[in-house]
């Protein structure tokens, strides 16, 4: 089964670099994919997520011009999440587990793009942002209905805690961006705050957002050791706020000692 979703991962980790790409360049997505360089079409053997990668040692069959990184580090990402997702919100014989494994990969396809694309372009695609938050709402009012019968207080409904949760970090990230005029960070960062806390919940958005500063602080640390970047330097910030969604909902699945620590927190 895993192995399913990882398969699934690197075809749709293929797609997302498309999407990436043509959000950019204004392309239509129906479009066969071809070499950015010499504008010819990509031959289908040619197209196979990773593999072919390798196979073209990373250049290009026309025109030998490389190909970025990107690809092969997107697709494996990609296909390593679905089988996480896979494996610890998935199974096939539970019915109600499907709607959040769905959940879950579309809203990690979506963190995927916004992370790449921040990471390139120094700005959150918004349209693919508003498509996140509205595919949460569908589903927190879906699966609130479902449940609604066995939630304690009304904090234990998906809609409320989505909503609170990003009402707190795209507040405080509103706050951080209009109090520095946008050095650091922007009021696109606020919005992505807004759909982390959706994702994760109030009860583990601090924790979220914890996580992202530490990350944040420890990788513009190592950039500016190695680099010559400075303080000054404009780092983006939605990748470390997606590594802090990712963490909190993945790594007390992975490693079920730590849940103590993370109720602590929350
Ligand atoms: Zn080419």
């Amino acid at each position: 089964m895993i192995i399913i979703f990882l398969i699934f991962g690197l075809i749709i980790g293929s797609f997302l670099n498309a999407v990436v790409y043509r959000l950019n360049a204004v392309e239509s997505l129906m479009e066969r994919s071809h070499c950015p360089n010499c504008k010819k079409m990509v031959r289908w053997f040619d197209n196979v997520p990773l593999f072919s990668f390798i196979l073209l040692s990373a250049r290009c069959r026309d025109c030998g011009e490389k190909i970025s990184w990107q690809y092969p580090i997107v697709e494996a990402s990609t296909g390593v999440i679905f089988a996480l997702i896979g494996n610890y919100f998935f199974d096939i014989a539970n019915f109600s587990t499907w709607a959040l494994a769905a959940y879950y990969l579309i809203i990690f396809s979506i963190l995927m793009i916004i992370f790449v694309y921040d990471f390139k372009y120094m700005e959150i695609p918004m349209l693919i942002l508003w498509l996140g938050i509205g595919v949460s709402l569908v589903y927190f009012i879906f699966s609130d209905w479902q449940s609604f019968h066995s939630a304690g207080s009304i904090f234990d409904l998906r809609l409320v805690s989505g909503i609170l949760g990003g009402l707190i970090a795209g507040g405080f990230f509103y706050g951080l961006a209009a109090y520095s005029k946008e050095t650091w960070m922007g009021y696109g960062d606020a919005y992505l705050g807004l759909l982390a806390g959706l994702v994760v919940g109030w009860s583990d958005i601090f924790l979220a957002m914890m996580a992202s500063f530490v990350i944040g602080a420890f990788v513009s640390v190592v950039l500016i050791v190695v680099s010559k970047k400075t303080m000054k330097s404009q780092v983006p910030f939605a990748p470390f706020l997606i590594c802090g969604i990712f963490l909190v909902i993945f790594l007390p699945r992975i490693f079920p000692q730590l849940q103590p620590y993370f109720l602590l927190f929350s």
